[in-house]
């Protein structure tokens, strides 16, 4: 093996890593990824039936207010004008999401002002003044109201948490937010937009060199294979990516996280939900939100089939031992324990972990990107 730098996961984190050395050194790369492709969650693939380009891991939208992370991901794609923006179907009606003023006087059937608005959610809002809140359902009223927080926040949560707000901690929601104006774009970042030519072909352009060599299907636990931790760790510097606990046996037990299960749905016509992206925030649902593909990407309708679309439902719960990690539970037992193991991670000679899975933390893209950027210039040309 005549490398000089192992990556173990081609998620956004190890992808631009990889990038980061061979334009600044000239080492030789080898990527591992224990799946069939590259990207990490990010990943997405073309349906064949609908022309949708599907997210296999669930909705992705590129955001992001910093400059350096925005000129670094224009170098590899271009970027559609998409905006994002979510709607909520609540006891037979549909509202714009964030809670906004449009929000607001469709659901108490008035036509506030802004500064009525304000007055309006602070009165009910102090419906527990004076008092501590003790759990995630009373923080929501706190914030918000009874019945803006009933209708679109506690049975959502309920849902994504599979356990009662009222025996959820308080500190899971620190704010929620509401607009007094009529703006439902979701997000608040200078730039958004979706990879122009899909998720893949991005990333398929940031590692093609030819000192960057990918191998998938590949783990890193896998002695049968060469580029395994015992043969590679103290001997070639490694960037790892995977679950922290996972590389160390789970010698101090499990981090806990949770996970997205998928189910697809296929209708003959030509739009299911009229928009991308459904929330159901009431209880009878059984799914938090759904998902229509081919909506992300209406510059495509002429590659679109009009007759068919797919849609997929996601449903929220733990993760037990084999399934995709995907949010982090981060309860305060989960963060001693992570920071037990960053301790073992710091000693390992020559292994940098980074990512989500290697740091356990909640990484929207642009954060992964910005953060491997900076471990490149720190951590990992200082080895190369
Ligand atoms: P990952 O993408 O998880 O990559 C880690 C890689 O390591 C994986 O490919 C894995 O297979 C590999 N690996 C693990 N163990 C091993 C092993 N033993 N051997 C070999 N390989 C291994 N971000 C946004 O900016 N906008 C969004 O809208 C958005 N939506 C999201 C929705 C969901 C449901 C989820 C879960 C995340 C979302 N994100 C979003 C976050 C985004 O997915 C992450 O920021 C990004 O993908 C993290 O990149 P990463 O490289 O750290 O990790
Ligand atoms: N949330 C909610 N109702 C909604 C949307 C969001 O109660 O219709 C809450 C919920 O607790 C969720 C959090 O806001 O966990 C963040 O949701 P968002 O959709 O912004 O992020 P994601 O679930 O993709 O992390």
């Amino acid at each position: 093996m005549d490398a000089d730098l192992v990556i173990v996961g081609a998620g956004l984190f190890g992808l631009t890593i990889a990038q980061q050395a061979v334009e600044h050194t000239d080492a030789r790369v080898e990527i591992i990824d224990i799946r069939d492709h590259i990207g990490g969650n990010a990943y997405s693939y073309l349906d064949e039936e609908t022309g949708a380009e599907i997210h296999k891991y669930g909705a992705h939208l590129f955001h992001t207010s910093n400059r350096r992370v925005w000129d670094y991901v224009n170098r590899f794609t271009s970027f559609t004008d998409y905006v994002h923006r979510v709607y909520a179907t609540h006891d037979g009606e549909v509202y714009p999401l964030p809670i906004n003023l449009g929000t607001i006087n469709q659901f108490f059937r008035a036509h506030y002002t802004p500064q009525e608005a304000k007055a309006l959610i602070n009165e009910q809002a102090g419906e527990l003044a004076g008092t501590d809140p003790e759990n995630l359902n009373d923080q929501g009223i706190s914030l918000i109201g009874r019945p803006l927080y009933e209708a679109f926040i506690k049975n959502y949560t309920a849902k994504q948490w599979q356990t009662d707000p009222s025996e959820l901690p308080a500190s899971i929601i620190k704010r929620l937010p509401v607009r007094f104006t009529y703006d439902n774009r979701y997000f608040r970042d200078t730039w958004e937009g979706l990879p122009k030519d899909g998720y893949t072909a991005w990333f398929e352009r940031m590692i093609d060199d030819e000192r960057i060599h990918v191998h998938l299907g590949t783990d890193f636990f896998d002695t049968g294979q060469a580029l395994n931790k015992t043969a590679l760790v103290g001997k070639v510097p490694v960037i790892y990516t995977g679950p922290v606990d996972r590389y160390f046996d789970y010698e101090l037990g499990a981090l806990q996280w949770r996970t997205v299960d998928f189910t697809e749905r296929r209708y003959d016509e030509d739009d299911h939900l009229g928009c991308p992206v459904m929330n159901f925030p009431d209880s009878d649902v059984p799914f938090t939100r759904a998902i229509e593909f081919k909506n992300f990407n209406p510059e495509r309708r002429d590659r679109q089939n009009h007759e068919k679309t797919v849609v997929w439902e996601e449903h929220s719960r733990f993760a037990r031992r084999g399934d995709e990690p995907y949010y982090p539970v981060n309860t305060a037992e989960d963060r001693a324990l992570y920071k037990a193991y960053k301790r073992k991670a710091e000693a390992e000679e020559q292994v940098i972990f980074g990512g989500r899975l290697g740091t356990y933390a909640y990484y929207d893209m642009h954060q992964v990107i910005n953060s491997a950027l900076i471990c490149f210039e720190k951590q990992v040309a200082p080895l190369l």
